[in-house]
């Protein structure tokens, strides 16, 4: 197992950034989740992490060790794509055992370590079937299996590997890679674009959008102190609400209302961008609220936005009402109703709960403004 670093890796097919200096560690034994949209580069990275591909600028190192111009064959990475890869004319127990026998393991050895794996995947009753004739999951099953049998490896990478299996049988079979990880301790790299399988696989998850890496942390950093506005929006079902704000000295305004403080050096950063008077509304700052954070009342509440209620949504779990406000449209998710289509509501927010992003990125350092939560009027 290792330490897996990438430092300012640039990746670039002809003309298109794949990457974009992207410097991220992955810990020794850790389990992480690859998130982000389809063509926002993680196919890339893990090839530059098996060595599949050299980047075209940066470095790589497994535990210290400069690995950027090593083949793929001498990296002792496993890697398992979305399709299976096989031998078709050998049974499930020899494409098992094939990695290690490869590796000079002893055959009595290789046999045992094989029906360990099958017995974890639950593919030990297809032993001695030939691999042609299984079915599109078992095969893949048997992929899986052929990565998880070698105890030598410095990493295990699974590339959207669950593509091909069906929905029923995708919970288990993830519960299962993340059994075989708490008992080999492998670094593993799971790729994905579903953030609830990212979420519930892996102790952090990184995200990326566009070839570049916007945040690495825990499922509840993301949630709750999201780095990046595309995180703020692709996490969470729905994603947060950004609203228009003003900045008046060092606060934050929401329709003309404190919410937040921010640093000084900010607010004197944006005060020179907005031209001196700092009071004009600012199209690079907004502020971030999840549906779960905003609260929604029927009457009047002088310091909340307010708005036509324009749909409603009925979860059975909770409420989620559409609600489009001056400083822009705000999700609530809402316990119970307080308004129905058509009528007004006002939305409220836990100031605490608040994120300020300034060109896409959190600002460190804001502090809530508790007054205009209670809703009150001045
Ligand atoms: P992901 O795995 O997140 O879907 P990829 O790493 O496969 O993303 O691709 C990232 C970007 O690089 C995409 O815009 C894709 O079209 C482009 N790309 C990937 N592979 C190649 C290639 N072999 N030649 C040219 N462009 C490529
Ligand atoms: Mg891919």
């Amino acid at each position: 197992m290792a330490e897996i670093v990438l430092d300012g890796i640039t990746h670039r097919y002809g003309e298109t950034a794949a990457l974009r200096d992207v410097t991220l560690t992955w810990d020794d034994g850790g389990a992480y989740a690859l998130l982000g949209p389809s063509g926002c580069g993680k196919s890339t990275m893990l090839d530059i992490i098996s060595g599949l591909l050299e980047p075209s600028e940066g470095r790589v190192r497994f535990d210290g060790i400069d690995v950027t111009a090593t083949p793929a064959v001498q990296r002792n990475v496993a890697q398992v794509f979305q399709f299976p890869v096989l031998y078709d004319s050998m049974t499930v127990e020899q494409n098992l055992m094939f990695p290690l026998r490869n590796r000079g393991l002893a055959r009595d050895a290789a046999r045992a370590r094989a029906a360990e794996i099958a017995e974890l995947l639950e593919i030990d009753h297809l032993a001695a079937q030939k691999a042609k004739g299984l079915s599109a999951d078992a095969k893949q099953l048997v992929s899986l299996g052929r990565a998880l049998v070698r105890t030598d490896v410095a990493a295990i990478l699974f590339d959207e590997p669950l593509t091909v299996i069906d929905p029923q049988k995708k919970w288990g079979i993830r519960q299962v890679l993340k059994r075989v990880h708490g008992e080999l301790g492998h670094t593993l790299v799971y790729v994905t674009h579903d953030q609830t399988e990212a979420l519930t696989f892996a102790d952090e998850v990184v995200v990326m959008t566009e070839g570049e890496v916007v945040q690495k942390g825990t499922p509840e950093a993301l949630f709750e102190r999201p780095a990046h506005r595309f995180v703020g929006n692709f996490i969470g079902s729905p994603g947060m609400n950004f609203l228009a704000v003003g900045l008046e000295g060092s606060s934050v305004l929401i329709e003309g209302v404190p919410w937040l403080h921010v640093p000084g050096s900010v607010a004197e950063a944006h005060a020179i961008a907005a031209g001196g008077d700092g009071r004009r509304e600012l199209d690079d700052l907004c502020v971030g609220v999840r549906p779960e954070f905003v609260r929604c009342a029927s009457q009047a509440r002088p310091d909340w936005p307010s708005g036509v209620v324009r749909r409603r949504n009925d979860l059975g779990t909770a409420v989620l009402s559409v609600v489009d406000t001056p400083a822009g449209t705000v999700v609530a998710k809402t316990a119970t109703a307080e308004a129905d289509v058509g009528e007004r509501c006002w939305v409220g927010f836990d100031p605490d709960r608040l994120v300020l992003f300034a060109r896409g990125r959190a600002v460190d350092g804001v502090t809530p403004i508790a007054a205009a939560a209670a809703g009150g009027g001045r």
